[in-house]
């Protein structure tokens, strides 16, 4: 990291959202964050604290109405709607806790799908769709459809689709809020190996056993955001 020239993939400058109200309510107040190339970070907090504040403004969906948010060095804060939309597409790859695969589609269409917005010819999506759904660790499923799949086979599709256009930055909101404790464990160990091959993470929990599965864990309380000694160690 320290002779790695490329910007940040995540630059907050005291970036911070109030909701405007009646009453307005400062969800996120103005905080300094910076994630590196490869990094894991992990992002914790009680419900109500800010964290869905934080992803949305981390993952394009929300424009901070505070401070200046450089994501690959890129302002974010100063690019239209459209540019917007097109970052996103191109740089985050997001995974939710409650999967959102479409029920009709098999495992590899979900996946071809996440290319045809990013415009990848038609060629390549289905070799891409399945090495990423190799890379996930369901090669063997590449036709099934969600329904057929146990809970912690979808959140590798999810997965596999969040990866596909090859993201910046992967960005889980509970990534294994649905799943029970041990499938739990295996969808964080696909994370740990991701991160070990290279990809930039970032995951919001409110559970503490999976914030310390990243290398740095960022707490979030009443809307502060709190950053850990450990990034001294990194930085
Ligand atoms: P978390 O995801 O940690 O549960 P949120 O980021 O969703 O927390 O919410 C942080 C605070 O912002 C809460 O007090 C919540 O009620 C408030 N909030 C969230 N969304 C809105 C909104 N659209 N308008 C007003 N207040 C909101
Ligand atoms: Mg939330």
């Amino acid at each position: 990291m320290i002779h790695d020239r490329t910007p940040p993939v995540i630059q907050f400058v005291s970036v911070g959202l109030t909701y405007p109200g009646p009453p307005p309510v400062p969800a996120l107040l103005p905080c300094d964050l910076t994630v590196g190339r490869g990094e894991y970070v992990t992002i914790v907090g009680p419900s109500g604290s800010g964290k869905s504040t934080f992803l949305n403004i981390a993952g394009l969906l929300d424009t901070p109405t505070h401070g200046t948010y450089l994501l690959d060095g890129i302002d974010t804060t100063s690019i239209k709607d459209k540019e917007r939309t097109s970052l996103r597409g191109s740089r985050i790859g997001f995974v939710f806790q409650a999967f959102h695969l479409l029920a009709h589609r098999s495992a590899r269409e979900n996946v071809e799908l996440a290319m045809i917005y990013q415009r990848v010819p038609r060629s390549q999506r289905r070799a891409r769709a399945r090495a990423a759904l190799v890379r996930v660790g369901l090669g063997h499923r590449l036709d099934a459809l969600p329904t057929r799949l146990s809970g912690g086979e979808r959140q590798r599709v999810a997965i596999a689709r969040a990866l596909v256009t090859e993201p910046s930055l992967l960005l889980c909101d509970e990534p294994t809020g649905n799943l029970d404790t041990a499938t739990a464990e295996s969808v964080l160990e696909l994370l740990d190996q991701l991160h070990r091959d290279g990809a930039t993470i970032v995951a919001i929990t409110h559970d503490p056993q999976v914030a310390a599965r990243g290398q740095r864990t960022v707490s979030i309380r009443d809307g502060r955001l709190t950053d850990s000694p450990a990034e001294q160690v990194i930085a």
